[in-house]
Parts: C-alpha cells; sequence; structure tokens
C-alpha cells in the first residue's frame, strides 16, 4: 500500500536549505504535499503591509520554481489556515502534517488548534524549529523569566551551545500526489496594480532563496571585515541587507551564523571584530522575537506601563509630512525616500527618523510602526515593535528618554560628506557639504548657487530642533510625575 502523504505547511520559512520540517518529511519517502496558505480570514495576525506583500508574491514565485527543480511544487491554498489545511488532509488521506514553528501570539494559537482537530483525526502533526537559534523557553534568567535587558540575554545565549549543523536541501522531491488543487498566485492580488509602485522596489531587491544566498555570499566576502566600522554610516553599502530575507525565512538565521564560523574558522577559528559585531545584530534579532514571545502585545503595549499615559500630539499634517519627507530635514527626508523607493532604510537612519517622531514631534511611535509596517520589505511584528518601542523609550533596554537624537549632528558625524543626502534629496546635492545637513544656514548666494529656495524647492523645517525637544522632555516629566 502506498505512503500516507505528508503535507508540508510553509510560512515564514520559505526556502528548501535548512528547512527541518521539509527534510523529515522527504526522509519518509512518502508522497510530500508543500503547501502555502494564504489567510486574510483568521482574526488576531499581524497585517502584512504592501511592501511585504510584495515580496510574499515574489518570494512565493521563487519557492515554487525551487522546488519545480527539486520534482515538486508548491501548492498555493487560500482561505483559514485551519479549515484549508483540515480540508487538505482529509481530501487527500494524509497521514501527517509538519511545520516550523512561529513565535507570535496568534499562529501559536493557530498551530495549537490545528494539532488539536488534526490529532484527533489521526493525522499526526510533528513542529520543528528554524525562525530563531535559539528558542524562547532556553533563555531565561536565573529567576525563570523572560530577558528584559539585551546584555544578559546575548551573554547567555553565547553560553549555550551552538545552534547545530546546516541541514542541507532535499536532492528531490515526490511530485504533488495528482488531484491536489492550487490557486493562482497571480490572482491572489498581493502585488499593487493601480498605481504599481514597485518598480524601485523590484529593481533594488532579489526575493527568494538564491538572492538571499548572493547576500549571504556578499556579507562573508566583502562587508564582515569592515562591518563594526561601516555599518553605521548610511552613504556606505556596508551592511549586510539580509532582513527581508530574514524575515521571510528565505536564509535561516543559522545558515547565516554558521557562515560566519566558517569564515571565523578559515581565518583560524577566531572571530574577528567583525564578525562578533554581526553576530550581535543577529541576536538582537532573537532578542526581539523572544521579547515578542514573552508579551504578545508588544506591537500594542509599551513595556513600560507608565507610557500608557504619554501625553502623545495627535497632528495628522506632521505625521503626513514625516512620512512624505518634506520635514526639512535633510537625513530624516533623505531615509524617508530611500523606505518608500526601496522599502529598505538603513538602521541608522532608522533610529534617527524615528526618534525625530516621537520626540520632536511628539507623535506616538505606533503611527511610525504602522508607517514601518506598511512601506519597509522587511517589516517584522518583531524587530519593528521592539525597535520602535526602543526608539520611544518605553522597550525593553530602551535608550533613555532624554537622550534626543539631534537630525543636524547626526546627520554630520554619519554622512559627513552628505553622500547619503545627496543621493536621496537630489535637490540639495548642489549646496557645500558644510550646509547640505542644515540648508537654512546657507547665505544668499549659496542657496542660489545650488538652485535652492527653501520653502519652494525644499520644505521649511516643520519644528524647531530646540523647541521640540523640550517639549518633549516636558512631556516625559509629566509621566514622570504622575508615576510617582
Ligand atoms: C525604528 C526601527 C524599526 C525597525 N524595524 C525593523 C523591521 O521591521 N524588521 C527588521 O528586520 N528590522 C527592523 N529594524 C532593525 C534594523 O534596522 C534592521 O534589521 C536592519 O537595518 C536591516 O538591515 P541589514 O539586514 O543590512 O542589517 P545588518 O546590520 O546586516 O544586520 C544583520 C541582521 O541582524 C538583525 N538586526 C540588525 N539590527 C537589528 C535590530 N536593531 N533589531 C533586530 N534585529 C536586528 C536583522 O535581522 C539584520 O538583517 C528596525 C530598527 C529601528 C530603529
Amino acid at each position: 500500500m502506498a505512503a500516507a502523504p505528508i503535507i508540508v505547511w510553509f510560512r515564514a520559512d520559505l526556502r528548501l536549505h535548512d528547512h527541518a520540517a521539509l527534510s523529515a518529511a522527504a526522509a519518509t519517502g512518502a508522497p510530500v504535499i508543500p503547501v502555502y496558505v494564504h489567510d486574510e480570514e483568521t482574526p488576531g495576525g499581524w497585517q502584512r503591509g504592501g511592501a511585504s506583500r510584495w515580496w510574499l508574491h515574489e518570494s512565493l514565485k521563487s519557492l515554487d520554481e525551487d522546488l519545480r527543480k527539486l520534482g515538486s511544487s508548491l501548492v498555493f491554498a487560500r482561505g483559514p489556515a485551519l479549515d484549508v489545511l483540515r480540508d487538505m488532509a482529509r481530501e487527500t488521506g494524509a497521514g501527517a502534517i509538519f511545520w516550523s514553528r512561529a513565535y507570535e501570539a496568534s499562529e501559536i494559537k493557530l498551530e495549537r488548534k490545528l494539532h488539536g482537530a488534526l490529532e484527533g483525526a489521526g493525522v499526526r502533526c510533528r513542529r520543528f524549529s528554524g525562525a530563531l537559534l535559539f528558542e524562547p523557553e532556553d533563555i531565561k534568567t536565573g529567576a525563570g523569566t523572560a530577558y528584559r535587558q539585551f546584555t544578559p540575554f546575548y551573554k547567555t545565549c553565547l553560553s549555550k551551545l551552538e545552534p547545530g549543523a546546516t541541514i542541507r536541501a532535499p536532492a528531490a522531491l515526490p511530485r504533488v500526489p495528482d488531484g491536489v488543487e492550487s490557486d493562482r498566485l497571480e490572482a491572489w492580488g498581493l502585488k499593487p496594480v493601480k498605481p504599481d509602485w514597485s518598480s524601485s522596489i523590484a529593481a533594488a531587491w532579489t526575493p527568494g532563496e538564491s538572492g538571499a544566498q548572493a547576500r549571504l555570499d556578499r556579507l562573508v566576502d566583502e562587508i564582515l571585515q569592515g562591518y563594526p566600522a561601516s555599518r553605521d554610516f548610511p552613504g556606505t553599502d556596508g551592511t549586510s541587507r539580509l532582513s527581508p530575507h530574514l524575515h521571510f525565512g528565505e536564509v535561516s538565521p543559522r545558515v547565516v551564523w554558521n557562515a560566519v564560523k566558517m569564515a571565523a574558522g578559515a581565518k583560524g577559528g577566531q572571530l574577528d571584530a567583525g564578525m562578533e559585531c554581526f553576530l550581535r545584530q543577529l541576536l538582537w534579532r532573537e532578542f526581539c522575537h523572544h521579547l515578542l514571545f514573552d508579551r504578545p502585545s508588544l506591537a500594542t503595549a509599551p513595556l513600560r506601563p507608565e507610557f500608557a499615559k504619554f501625553p502623545w500630539q495627535n497632528n495628522a499634517g506632521t505625521l503626513e509630512a514625516w512620512q512624505q519627507a518634506r520635514t526639512g530635514y535633510p537625513i530624516v527626508d533623505a531615509g524617508m525616500r530611500e523606505l518608500y523607493s526601496t522599502g529598505w532604510m538603513h538602521n541608522r537612519v532608522r533610529m534617527v527618523v524615528a526618534s525625530f517622531l516621537v520626540k520632536h514631534l511628539l507623535l506616538s511611535w505606533q503611527h511610525g510602526a504602522e508607517w514601518f509596517q506598511d512601506t519597509l520589505v522587511d517589516a517584522d511584528h518583531a524587530n519593528n515593535s521592539a525597535n520602535w518601542q526602543w526608539v520611544a523609550g518605553c522597550g525593553a533596554d530602551a535608550a533613555p528618554y532624554f537622550r534626543i537624537f539631534n537630525p543636524v549632528l547626526q546627520g554630520k558625524k554619519f554622512d559627513a560628506n552628505g553622500a547619503y543626502v545627496k543621493a536621496w534629496v537630489p535637490e540639495l546635492a548642489r549646496l557645500p557639504k558644510t550646509r547640505i545637513h542644515e540648508p537654512w544656514k546657507a547665505n544668499k548666494a549659496e542657496l542660489e548657487k545650488a538652485r535652492i529656495n527653501i520653502g519652494e524647492t525644499y520644505p521649511q523645517r516643520i519644528v524647531d530642533l530646540g523647541e521640540g525637544r523640550k517639549r518633549a522632555l516636558a512631556a516625559y516629566e509629566s509621566i514622570k510625575c504622575s508615576a510617582v
């Protein structure tokens, strides 16, 4: 008698390499049904924004092509995941369903329900790890609680065993059994149509596992060594740009970790400063995911409860100016344009634009997080929420609220020659570099020569930095007082 098929349920693990669930299913020799369920009906999940939906389309297309090279294909199914998978198991006579574990409350709930429904019907459910290097249960404080400080979390991770060897992709897969129906991916409407704003994003990225591998190779060959020095300078290409690939699971963090360790091995086994600094960032990603696992409300509620009473302003006009890169502060506007154009923004500039929003404009971090959620290709429930809270001063291990980034000084320090601003705000490109981060200080002759008319060709500043800072500190004092 033919073996019952095994369903492999793909979610944020859109890859073939280092995919424990897929490899385990393939190893049984049973027919395998790889499926992705597009579920917009189950309530409670974190909603994908436009840029993320574009990436998802491309990534699924790429995964399907990669599966076809092995003899299989991706089944595209749509509807509430629980119903779709239960029906599919019944209709195909599946004996088991395998998946990679998720860490968001709504997905965990879904996994539990699926387990209950299918095990009850005689379908074996197996859950594998793959999205994180360390499971939240394994990294706890001495008191058995989740960490709220990064450094002890980091040290505990490093004291654990290495994440283990990478699992090879299956060499071949059986054909999807006859009769299993699939939607057309194009019919899901994940890509923008009218207007189609995706061409500049498409030009910047190659979604899918081979695109992720190319970024990883580049990291190891060209970026790692100079990473500690270059990672803070947005005008240089000094970071990995692996974030969307990691978010969609086109590469596992373990593969990235092992690639860095192998590079160290090739140099005698010692991690150099670049390697160490990079692995630390990967562990920031872990930290954010552990926080979300512990605090499912991370996107909506401040971790420091006194911030629930913070007197945020409600000003649609300034929010729109920030979103549309019309603040009059060149580094902020450059960042917001990079974001809108490529779906990504350099980490240093993310911190600057976020701080400007929550401190100088006194608009809630949730507004900023929502805009990032809609526009980032790497928009990620854990990383986005934890980092916005960190900048706003209400999160874990957050910078003290009174430490307020000055966008002019940040620009002068991290974009000294103005290369980043010139790339994204070309109307300022003819200004001397001493004026590029504060065009309002240029004299008449400098402005004329650069063909800039402040208020016409480039916006007036929407807030005075000194006044904004004073107002932010007063707002903070008000919650400090009420917390006492
Ligand atoms: C306000 C704000 C919002 C952010 N929102 C997101 C988001 O939605 N998705 C996202 O992936 N990152 C987010 N980040 C973190 C960080 O900016 C990006 O991960 C990084 O810029 C991605 O570029 P990279 O891959 O070249 O990073 P690299 O410097 O090459 O770092 C390697 C990897 O480490 C991880 N990493 C690096 N920095 C952080 C960090 N601060 N927190 C968590 N993980 C980190 C990422 O997975 C990244 O791909 C946010 C940061 C801020 C300040």
